[in-house]
């Protein structure tokens, strides 16, 4: 069993980008909106300031209070989206109840859409076009893709089919030409359709939900979920140690996904900058 280090990747693709971003006439600068006090944001956002610096990236945070009305969020994003040093604009979700996320989402310029949320990357995604492709299955695709891991003509099953993980993943594994079928929480005879998986993403969000006999021997196993234990650990839904006796690739959590989805921001916000600057 070979384990899919995503730590050990994004670095390597921060340092690229790093390289990359130092020679462009204006740095990339990344924007992130925060609204309230969501301490899993809070980490992610702090995350995302420090890649940014690591890559020698321009970034501003705005932290909004959690009470703040969709006019002001949006007034924000449109000063953004006119902003020439910003290339990118991200909205961390979630987001507090009386604000539209739909409709902030979709008010961040699809050229400056480095989550790949709005709603022309996701119909470029689902033409095959270029576009800005969503970080988690696009950290996921990369992983596949330095391990030697060709979806071509695999059979691929991705468990979850939501807006940000798995629809995204499912077309992107599709786009590598594997054969794919979604599961979601209807989904009957989970386990005998995981068994068949060549390549098995999991993305649901449940712990304990992959036991080792839904792994087919010789498969690479993908777990994006984070949960977190009474303790404060965190676990993927795969049962890991009965999945990684049976697989042939399997991603650790900590240390997977994470990681990869974080380093793929990086690399559409310099792809921004790139395109921004008339570079690419
Ligand atoms: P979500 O709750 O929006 O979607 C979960 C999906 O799983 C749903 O489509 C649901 O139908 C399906 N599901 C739930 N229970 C199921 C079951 N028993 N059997 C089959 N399918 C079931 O979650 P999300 O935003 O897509 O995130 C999924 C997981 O991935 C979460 O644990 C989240 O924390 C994690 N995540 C990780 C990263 C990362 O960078 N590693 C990024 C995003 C999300």
């Amino acid at each position: 069993m070979i384990l899919l280090d995503g730590k050990a990747l994004a670095a390597k693709v921060k340092d690229r980008v790093a390289r990359e971003a130092a020679e462009l006439p204006r740095k990339p600068g990344l924007a992130v909106i925060l609204v309230g006090e969501d301490p899993a944001s809070r980490i992610y956002v702090n995350g995302k300031r420090k890649d940014c610096a690591a890559c020698g990236f321009y970034s501003e945070e705005y932290a909004l209070p959690a009470a703040i009305g969709q006019g002001e969020v949006l007034s924000l994003v449109e000063e953004l989206n006119g902003r020439p040093d910003i290339d990118g604009i991200l909205i961390q979700l979630p987001l507090p109840g009386q604000l539209n996320e739909e409709r902030l989402l979709s008010a961040i310029s699809p050229e400056k859409d480095v989550d790949g949320f709005h709603a022309v990357n996701v119909g470029n995604l689902l033409l095959g076009r270029p576009g800005f492709r969503p970080c988690t299955p696009a950290g996921v695709m990369a992983l596949l893709d330095e391990y030697g891991i060709d979806p071509a003509g695999k059979r691929a099953v991705v468990v979850g089919r939501s807006n940000i993980v798995g629809k995204p993943m499912a077309l992107m594994l599709l786009e590598r030409s594997a054969t794919v079928t979604v599961c979601h929480s209807r989904t009957r005879d989970l386990a005998q359709i995981c068994a068949q998986a060549d390549i098995l993403v999991t993305a649901a969000g449940r712990r304990g939900l992959i036991t080792g006999e839904m792994v087919k021997p010789g498969a690479a196993v993908v777990d994006v979920s984070i949960n977190r234990d009474e303790a404060g650990k965190l676990h993927g839904d795969c049962d890991f140690e009965a999945a990684a006796a049976r697989a042939a690739y399997i991603t650790p959590v900590p240390g997977g996904v994470g990681p990869m989805t974080r380093a793929m921001l990086m690399e559409n916000t310099l792809l921004s900058a790139k395109r921004r600057q008339n570079l690419r």
